[in-house]
Parts: C-alpha cells; sequence; structure tokens
C-alpha cells in the first residue's frame, strides 16, 4: 500500500522548507515519515492514510476540550458569518481580556496578538521600556519563542553573555541576554549580585515545558520573586504552554499555593487562550501596560490582534474549561496517564520517570525527574525514539522529540488512557 504520508511529505518538501511550516513537524529527531493529519475530533486525529492515532500534542497545548468541541465550534461559526477581521476594536476583545484578568488576578491589563513569539517580545519589549534597563535573565532549556534576543544559550561564564543559537541573529542582539541554569539558586544569585541593577526582568517558564516537563522548585521561584523585587527587575511568566493548562488559574496559581501572594509583573500567555486559533497575551499590572502605545513611549501593534473569530475560540474555549469540575476531571485523567505508564515501565524494567500538573505532562527515560536542561538531555534517545515509533505504530501520538511535553484534554476517556498505557506496555517490554 502506497503510504500517502510519504507522498504528501515528498509533495511539501519540494514547496516548503523541510516540508513544514514548523521544525519539530518534520519528525528530524525521531526519524520517519510525519503524520500528514486529514481531520481530527475529540482525543483522535486521523492521517493521510486515515489511520486514527490518539493525539497527546492537541497542537502543542491549544485543544484542551479535544478537538471540534461542539460549543466551540459554534462560537466560531457564529463569529465567521459576522466577518473575519475589521482592523477596529471589538466587544469580544473586551470580554476576553475580562476574561483572563479575572483568571489570573496578578494582570490588571492585558494585551492581545496572535502568537506566543510575539507575545513574548513585545513583553520582553515592555520590561525594557517600563524599567529603562537592557539586560535580561532567560534559563537553559525554557523557549519563549523564537524573536532575536531568546535564541540564545549560556556564554562562557557569568560575566559574559549568550550566544545565538540561530544563525541570522547578530551576537550584539544577545549581548544582553543572561542565560542560567534552571532550578540553579546559587547562580541566580550570583547574577544578581553582578547584574542586578541592570536587569529589566528575569523570564522564566514556570514548569518549562520545551524540556519535557520540569518544575522550577518553590524555593528556586521564590528566589526569583525575591530578587527581583530587591533589584526592580520585572519577573516575567511565560505561561504560553502553562496558561489555562495546568490549572485554570495557570502555573502562577499553583506557585501562589506554596507562596502565599506569589505574583509574576508580567504574563505571557498563548496556546489554550486561542483554543486552537492565533491568539496570545501579555499582561501585569496597569502602571506597567500603562507604557505600551498609544498611552506610553513602548511600541507594539498588530493587524489581526484581537481577531474577532479568534476571540470568539478563545472565550468559548475559556468559558468551557471554566466549569466546575472540568480541572479536577482533566487533572485525574492526567494523573491516571503518567501513573499507567510508570506501572508499565517500572513492570518491564525499563528507568522511566513523569510528572504532570493539570492537563499537562512529561516523561523521561530516567530514573529520576530531571531539574535542569543538561539532565533532561541525558534521557536516552534512541530509546525515546524507539518508544516514539513503537506509540505511533500502535496509534498513539506523543511529541516526536524528548524535550517536549504531552497534553490530555478533556476529550481523553479512561478508554483512551488504558489503550495508551497497554501500547506504552507493548513497546516497553521491547526496550
Ligand atoms: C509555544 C511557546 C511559545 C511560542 O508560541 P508560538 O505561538 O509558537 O509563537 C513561547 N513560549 C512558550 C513557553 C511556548 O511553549
Amino acid at each position: 500500500m502506497t503510504d500517502l504520508n510519504q507522498t504528501l511529505f515528498d509533495r511539501a518538501r519540494q514547496v516548503i522548507p523541510g516540508g513544514v511550516n514548523s521544525p519539530v513537524r518534520a519528525f528530524r529527531a525521531v526519524g520517519g515519515t510525519p503524520r500528514f493529519v486529514k481531520r481530527a475530533q475529540g482525543a483522535y486525529f486521523w492521517d493521510a492514510n486515515d489511520k486514527r492515532y490518539i493525539d497527546y500534542i492537541g497542537s502543542w497545548g491549544p485543544m484542551i476540550l479535544g478537538h471540534g468541541h461542539p460549543a466551540v465550534v459554534e462560537a466560531v461559526q457564529k463569529a465567521v458569518l459576522e466577518g473575519f477581521s475589521y482592523g477596529a476594536p471589538t466587544e469580544r476583545e473586551i470580554e476576553l481580556a475580562e476574561a483572563l484578568l479575572k483568571l489570573m488576578p496578578s494582570m490588571d491589563m492585558v494585551r492581545l496578538v496572535s502568537s506566543g513569539t510575539e507575545a513574548g517580545m513585545s513583553a520582553l519589549r515592555l520590561a525594557r521600556g517600563a524599567t529603562g534597563r537592557s539586560k535580561i535573565i532567560k534559563f537553559e532549556g525554557c523557549y519563549h519563542g523564537h524573536a532575536d534576543a531568546l535564541l540564545v544559550k549560556a556564554g562562557s561564564g557569568l560575566a559574559t553573555f549568550g550566544n545565538p543559537t540561530s544563525a541570522g541573529v547578530p551576537p550584539e542582539v544577545v549581548q544582553h541576554t543572561l542565560v542560567l541554569e534552571f532550578n540553579n539558586i546559587p547562580q541566580l544569585e550570583e547574577a544578581f549580585a553582578l547584574h542586578g541593577k541592570e536587569l529589566a526582568c528575569l523570564m522564566i517558564e514556570p514548569i518549562a515545558g520545551n524540556m519535557n516537563f520540569v518544575r522550577a522548585s518553590v524555593p528556586f521561584m521564590k528566589r526569583c520573586r525575591e530578587l527581583c523585587t530587591e533589584h526592580g527587575a520585572l519577573l516575567v511568566f511565560d505561561e504560553v504552554m502553562t496558561g489555562c493548562r495546568v490549572a485554570l488559574g495557570s502555573a502562577q496559581s499553583v506557585y501562589a499555593k506554596s507562596l502565599p501572594g506569589f505574583e509574576p509583573d508580567l504574563t505571557v500567555l498563548g496556546k489554550v487562550i486561542g483554543g486552537g486559533m492565533p491568539l496570545a497575551a501579555f499582561g501585569g499590572k496597569r502602571a506597567v501596560m500603562e507604557q505600551l502605545a498609544p498611552l506610553g513611549p513602548v511600541y507594539q501593534a498588530g493587524t489581526l490582534s484581537g481577531n474577532p473569530v479568534a476571540t470568539a475560540c478563545g472565550l468559548a474555549t475559556l468559558h468551557e474549561i471554566s466549569k466546575p469540575g472540568f480541572f479536577d476531571a482533566l487533572s485525574a485523567r492526567t494523573q491516571s496517564l503518567v501513573d499507567g505508564l510508570k506501572a508499565a515501565a517500572a513492570k518491564a524494567g525499563v528507568p522511566f520517570s513523569a510528572d504532570c500538573q493539570g492537563g499537562m505532562f512529561g516523561f523521561f527515560l530516567l530514573p529520576e525527574l530531571p531539574q535542569n536542561y543538561a539532565k533532561v538531555m541525558t534521557s536516552d534517545s534512541p530509546k525515546f525514539n524507539e518508544l516514539f515509533h513503537g506509540l505511533l505504530d500502535r496509534g498513539v501520538y506523543i511529541a516526536p522529540a524528548l524535550y517536549e511535553a504531552g497534553f490530555v484534554s478533556g476529550a481523553h476517556t479512561a478508554d483512551d488512557i488504558a489503550a495508551t498505557v497497554q501500547a506504552a506496555a507493548e513497546v516497553f517490554a521491547t526496550l
């Protein structure tokens, strides 16, 4: 039988670099042919060969209700009939802003944009504009979109700033970006001692989903907050992935449980808040947000920002996930997946660790959960690739790279989880 995914991939590579519009989709890390999606419904999608997969990517997080949730489809259909885009303000933008502020009281105001990259880049400009400072801290393994200043890896020491991780990013552009090790308190303290007064912000994924799933420890987060406050730098939470995904109130609400009163200064959102449409946001306290154009000197704009179809999709999604019990059920289902995988790996004698929060999970072919990027990268990559393809053959689609998180949706049933654990058990037995 002809593999129609392969046919499409061959054709795609003629006209799209690498055949994909975002690199990880190309399966470079795991090898093999990317699955071209024909359609999706609930917890499943079907590829070009009409093979069904249980989907644990959910568009890398946004599809928290599963695909084609009726209430969301209805809201989008209604919005489409009223026009695709106006370039003028709408009431729905206010409604979405109000909904976000209600979920995350750390924000008094929010600005809507179209992608997480754009939101992160704008938050960074705002932090620099509001503080009048240039330097920033980011952490190794955290991804904040592909803005130039954030495509950077650690330099040779704390006194030296970062090196670009992409061609086309001039070293001068990242010379103000200091890259530190995640969860390393002494290094954080040293960096603030050296550069504290020049720091505009510290940007962090509180639960880092771009190195699979690594929590910032509570003591580490506490120090991040204290040091930022002490030195007048802004604490920027990149919750593009964790926002309305790990909890209704996002990761900040999770940390506030251990650290009463805890709040970031700026929050960057995307993914879930758009429900699968291009929509993202950044927000914070009024005094900072009022630095933005047209009120203040920090320029930021977007032709499609606050798009009426995207805001309808986002609002309907937020409405559904705010219903009583939604997150409890989602968390329990995700936990059951993690528990099932752990038990299956233990039975097969495969070194394995896993963690989850809300509808987001991660697992490692390591005996213990790693605390930073270097540790994540010690995970057994050939074994991961075998696991990935073993699951794929059995109709289970997880992220095609060992440094990516996974996502469960409200549409995943107990049967889906059981089938996934069964498939994993079969593959574990061969590792
Ligand atoms: C996905 C992601 C981004 C980038 O969002 P895009 O919409 O892909 O530009 C930024 N930060 C984090 C934490 C992300 O997970």
